[in-house]
């Protein structure tokens, strides 16, 4: 039955990915829909499989989040990562990051704990004190000259139709030091609810945030089908003349992807079906 099958879907970000990085994303977002994919065909957890299909896309430099983050107008890297679970509406997020690896591990550390979202020293000391790991002086997190927007995200569906939804970024290049975007908040770059689906967000923050577009394409999730949903990214982002890009699962696993940005890196595995990954471009979509 279509309703017990597994589902994956990662994004390696909604933007004008320049030839030298096509293949290296589409790669990099084949490689984490198959570790989640594997992850969710042994009967693993959501949350698992998206915090590890996002830590994968964080170690890899051909994405900006985790080691790979861009650097805003002072040179720095300040990452921020959110996720969530479907099944109780639990939410960690971290924002404003310097020093950790993996963003996405400490905001799954955070899932249980009572604040949704902690930032900068305090959310790197609660990762030190998981034992999550950081990055010492000497060692290299940012990549310089980082383009466009290319956040992570993951969304997922077990086969007893458990959702999560992750999202990792480095954020926009040389913006103002504190500057936080919509990946760490719920209902803007991500969400989840078992019984509707779970969604991930790459594109203009600000313009997300504004338009709580996570949160949109969730109610149009309750009624109208995958493909549908998805594009109701559309109108929000066309009159703050902004991008964005969206992966989803509905409640049924069933896959959609929409973006009105130049390019976007993706990848899906659905139980029974062959993977697919690759980057879709605008004229082709939307
Ligand atoms: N949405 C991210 C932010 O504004 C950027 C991106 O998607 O690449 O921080």
């Amino acid at each position: 039955m279509a309703e017990d099958r597994w589902a994956i879907a990662v994004h390696g970000g909604a933007c004008d990915i320049p030839a030298d990085l096509q293949a290296p994303r589409r790669e990099g977002c084949a490689a984490a829909a198959k570790a989640g994919a594997m992850i969710l065909a042994s009967g693993g957890s959501v949350l698992d499989a998206v915090k590890v299909a996002v830590c994968l896309l964080e170690d890899d430099p051909a994405f900006n989040a985790g080691g790979g983050s861009v650097t805003n107008a002072d040179g720095e890297v300040e990452m921020d990562a959110g996720i969530m679970d479907g099944a109780t509406l639990d939410v960690g997020a971290v924002a404003c990051v310097r020093s950790l690896y993996n963003p996405v591990e400490a905001a799954h550390a955070m899932l249980r704990e009572p604040p949704v979202l902690l930032v900068g020293a305090g959310a790197e000391a609660f990762a030190r004190s998981r034992g999550i790991a950081e990055a010492r002086a000497g060692m290299p997190l940012a990549t310089p000259g980082g383009r466009g927007h290319d956040t992570v995200g993951c969304v997922a569906r077990d086969r007893k139709g458990h959702v999560a939804a992750a999202t990792s970024t480095g954020g926009l290049a040389g913006t103002l030091a504190g500057r936080v975007g919509d990946a760490p908040l719920p209902g803007s770059g991500f969400y989840a609810e078992d019984g509707i689906g779970a969604v991930s967000l790459s594109g203009d923050g600000e313009a997300i945030a504004r338009t709580l577009l996570a949160a949109r394409v969730m109610r149009a999730l309750e009624t109208a089908d995958a493909s549908a949903a998805a594009e109701a990214i559309f109108a929000p982002m066309a009159r703050l003349a902004a991008e964005a890009g969206v992966i989803l699962l509905d409640r049924e696993g069933r896959v959609g992807i929409a973006h009105n940005s130049p390019h976007f890196a993706a990848a899906f595995v659905r139980e029974g079906m062959e993977p697919v990954s690759g980057i879709v471009w605008k004229e082709n979509n939307g």
